[in-house]
């Protein structure tokens, strides 16, 4: 008989049996019955007490012995006790072993509750970004790093990117702040020392600007020379004029090449904090319209200028006219003459957007994404053929990321493409005199 309850009740059965017959020889049935009823009850509530008691102590000891159906219910949370301790300390183990190796990561790491509070920081961290064990615990995050890039990167929530920013200790140290979510609304930060790859790319980058700077002078010399000779070379020169032309046309390119690096080079090296200034979009516009026209000259393209002369915009007069000028310049090199090119400054609600959009040749898909790379050309003779650089789009996104703005491209070969720089309302400063111009 493997059923407990089976045996529990042949052992009702054999105990009210037994006290009833010995009842009914002595004439007492009802007084036995009673009886036996309550040194059944009696057991119950004396096996109920043990056990509440053994719940009182329960850590220390093993649950009461008992006959019957007790003995199996306190075998049963024996069971159970001893599983779950095992549980218990298995995962004690685990979480030791995950908090020896996070503590012994050369990355800081720091976990936060929904609400940025600090609740549990390794080694590193201590280092990094100078918590103190006991008095930071609970503390938010962004009271501890003070920095106004740091509390608008935990405030946006957007963390697909990393954060790069100069250590809260160390000037001469960079750090890579990422936030992992997690869990029940956790945040997991990881601090990495991105000091030596700084200092590399630092490197590169001042090589190529000193390399540049280095090749203006001599680039100045020569082209002048060029034009002297061209000016006033007269008959004797004559024979060469083709060969001068040449060399006056791959001069301009190489100084138009010069510039672009440089101007990339700054573009990197630059605070994105000294955006600041208010700039006139629309006057910027109406200028580049006049540009691209001269440039265009007897090509004759129909280029249309919509404005919202309301709209200005918080950031670097200079990038953007450089931005907004390299995307009219190669609307107007890549549209066959006579072709319409469209440019609208406009806003919803939420963003402001440059729109440049031309009936030129059109982009194949799979160059889009990757148009802003350095030196990227679909077509490196026609690039050359009208003195493009190969950077243009590289500055464009360069000065749309130090504006936290983006670069759309909507392309179809043969029909055309628009480029849409597109900012974040933020950023916008509204004008009284609205119209267009
Ligand atoms: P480039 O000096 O060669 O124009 P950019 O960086 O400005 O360099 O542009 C990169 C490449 O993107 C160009 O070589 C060209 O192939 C393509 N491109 C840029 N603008 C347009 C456009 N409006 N229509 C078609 N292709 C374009």
């Amino acid at each position: 008989m493997s059923n407990p309850w089976i045996r529990e009740l042949w052992r009702i059965a054999a105990l009210f049996g037994g006290v009833l017959f010995i009842g009914w020889l002595l004439g007492v049935p009802h007084g036995a019955f009673t009886l036996a009823l309550m040194a059944y009850l009696g057991w119950h509530l004396y096996n109920l007490y043990r056990l509440e008691r053994w719940y009182y102590r329960r850590k220390k000891t093993e649950p009461p012995n008992a006959a019957g159906i007790w003995g199996e219910a306190f075998e049963h949370i024996y069971q159970m006790q001893r599983s779950n301790r095992r549980r218990k300390k298995k995962l004690a183990t685990i979480l030791s072993r995950f908090k020896e190796s996070t503590a012994a990561m050369p990355d800081a790491t720091v976990v936060l509750t929904e609400d940025d509070q600090i609740e549990w920081f390794n080694k590193a961290a201590k280092r990094y970004l100078g918590l103190q064990s006991k008095q930071d615990v609970g503390q938010r995050i962004d009271n501890l790093i003070r920095h106004s890039r740091f509390s608008e990167f935990l405030a946006k929530g957007d963390f697909s990117e990393p954060l790069e920013m100069v250590s809260p200790l160390d000037a001469q140290r960079y750090f890579a702040f990422r936030v992992v979510p997690y869990g029940n609304q956790q945040k997991l930060l990881v601090v990495r020392d991105i000091s030596r790859i700084k200092r590399l790319e630092r490197m590169r980058s001042d090589f190529v600007a000193n390399v540049s700077h280095e090749l203006r002078t001599p680039l100045t010399v020569l082209s002048g020379y060029l034009e002297n000779m061209m000016d006033d070379g007269g008959s004797e020169l004559a024979p060469w004029d083709k060969c001068l032309h040449q060399m006056q046309g791959q001069s301009q390119r190489m100084t138009r090449l010069v510039d672009d690096l440089l101007m990339l080079s700054r573009l990197e090296d630059e605070e994105k904090a000294a955006l600041r200034d208010p700039v006139a979009v629309p006057a910027i516009l109406s200028a580049v319209l006049d540009d691209a026209r001269a440039l265009s000259g007897t090509r004759a393209h129909q280029i249309s200028l919509e404005v919202d002369a309301s709209i200005w915009l918080r950031g670097s007069e200079k990038e953007l006219a450089s931005a907004f000028s390299n995307l009219v310049f190669n609307a107007v090199e890549y549209t066959p003459g006579n072709g319409s090119i469209a440019l609208r400054w406009y806003r919803n609600d939420e963003h402001v957007c440059f729109e440049v959009k031309d009936a030129g040749i059109g982009i194949a898909a799979q160059h889009v994404h990757r148009l802003t790379e350095r030196f990227y050309r679909i077509d490196a003779g026609r690039s050359r053929e009208h003195g493009g650089t190969g950077l243009g789009l590289a500055i464009v996104k360069h000065v749309l990321d130090r504006h936290d703005a983006r670069l759309e491209i909507t392309s179809q070969p043969g029909s055309g493409s628009v480029f849409r720089c597109v900012f974040d309302n933020k950023l916008l400063i509204k004008q009284k005199s609205a119209g267009s111009a």
